[in-house]
C-alpha cells in the first residue's frame, strides 16, 4: 500500500499532469479505478482509508514497490471527484428545481426596448 501524502503526491501529479493517462471508474463504491498508462496499458489502482490514513494500491511496478506513482495521482483527482458527486446523489433533494425566471431589457426588432422574460432559458 502506498501511502497519500502531499509531499510525495506533488511530483506524481506533475507526471499525471504531462502524461494525461485515462482514468476508468471500475467501481465508485469499492475506490477502484483503471489507469491507462503512457503507453496504452492498464493498471488498476484501488483506494482505502485504514486508520485514518489514506492508502493506495496500484499494480504497476512502481505501485508493487510501495512508491507513488502517476496512476495513482490521476486516480485520486477522479476519486475525489466521484466521491463527492457520490454524496451529493445520495443527498440530492428530491423535489425539481424551482423554474429560473429571468426578466431583461432587449431591442425589438424595430429598435424599441422590450422586456423580454425567460423562464429556464425559454422566452414567455
Ligand atoms: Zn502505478
Amino acid at each position: 500500500m502506498i501511502k497519500l501524502e502531499p509531499a510525495t503526491m506533488t511530483k506524481a501529479i506533475e507526471r499525471a499532469k504531462a502524461i494525461r493517462p485515462r482514468v476508468r471508474v471500475i467501481d465508485a463504491d469499492a475506490r477502484i479505478y483503471s489507469v491507462t498508462g503512457s503507453r496504452g496499458d492498464a493498471y488498476t489502482v484501488r483506494f482505502a482509508v485504514a486508520n485514518g490514513l489514506k492508502l493506495a494500491e496500484c499494480d504497476c511496478r512502481a505501485g508493487k514497490a510501495g512508491m507513488m506513482c502517476f496512476h495513482v495521482a490521476a486516480a485520486a483527482q477522479v476519486n475525489v471527484m466521484t466521491q463527492s458527486m457520490l454524496r451529493q446523489t445520495a443527498s440530492a433533494p428530491v423535489a425539481p428545481l424551482a423554474p429560473r425566471i429571468v426578466r431583461r431589457i432587449e431591442r425589438g426588432h424595430n429598435g424599441a426596448k422590450i422586456v423580454a422574460v425567460y423562464c429556464d432559458g425559454w422566452a414567455i
